[in-house]
């Protein structure tokens, strides 16, 4: 009997394959990964440490690719809890360790003195402030990058921003900022800043960004605290 998907089903099938493709890209991706943070520890040659550097990051870019194209072919069901802002942020430093040191970028978090714990999804707000520094590091001249991590109260919400000197963007980059695909990038997707929002409205909070050409950008978030 020949049957037409439609509508969700259809939906429902394509995303069950990305999945299953996705799963098996990040099998071998992982062994790559942890094989190149093994033979980092040892490795005594500047020029070998920056090849496995190069490796690490590597994967790490395709990882989060896969998280992009995975989080826009399904439903997003939130998984809340308490969270620390500022743990959150240094684990998603973190997991831009190796592409920060690739590109010598200083670092410089400015957490606020109250530290914010806000209701959220770990995962999701993890994946959602790695994409916003991947772009920062991406928009960066090596060794003249500065990115600047700022948490604060704002409104009694939590307000954290994310500040690059980077290249900025033009009024018609910022426009279609959020826009499914739109990427400037060669080797770019264009889903990251996507996702970022809908993980961020999801959170009924509030995303905006302020950017100038040659001068960088700052991503700003604001999102409601944990209640007691
Ligand atoms: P991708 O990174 O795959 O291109 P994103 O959705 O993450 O997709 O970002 C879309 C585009 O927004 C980028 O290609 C870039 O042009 C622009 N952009 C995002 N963040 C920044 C930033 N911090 N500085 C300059 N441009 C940025
Ligand atoms: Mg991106």
């Amino acid at each position: 009997e020949l049957r037409t998907l439609r509508g969700n089903e259809k939906f429902s099938a394509t995303g069950r394959v990305a999945r299953t493709i996705a799963h098996e890209i990040r099998n071998p991706l992982t062994n790559i990964n942890l094989a190149a943070a093994h033979l980092a520890k040892d490795v005594e040659l500047r020029q070998h440490k920056d090849m496995l550097q190069i490796i690490q990051s590597s994967s790490e870019r395709i990882n989060q690719m896969i998280t992009d194209l995975l989080d826009s072919t399904r439903f997003q069901e939130l998984d809340f809890s308490k969270v620390n802002i500022d743990t959150l942020i240094d684990e998603a430093l973190d997991n831009a360790q190796n592409s920060l040191q690739l590109k010598q970028i200083n670092v410089i978090r400015d957490y606020g003195e109250h530290v914010c714990a806000i209701w959220a999804d770990k995962e999701k707000l993890k994946i959602a402030l790695l994409n916003i520094i991947i772009n920062a590091i991406d928009a960066m001249e090596a060794g003249r990058g500065e990115l600047i991590l700022k948490t604060g109260t704002v409104n009694h919400r939590c307000a954290i921003s994310v500040t690059d000197n980077g290249a900025g963007m033009e009024e018609e980059a910022l426009n279609k900022l959020f826009d499914p695909y739109f990427t400037t990038k060669t080797q770019g997707i264009g889903l990251g800043l996507t996702n970022t929002r809908n993980i961020i409205l999801n959170h009924k909070g509030d995303i905006s960004v302020v950017s100038k050409p040659g001068v960088g950008t700052t991503f700003h978030l604001v999102l409601d605290f944990a209640k007691d």
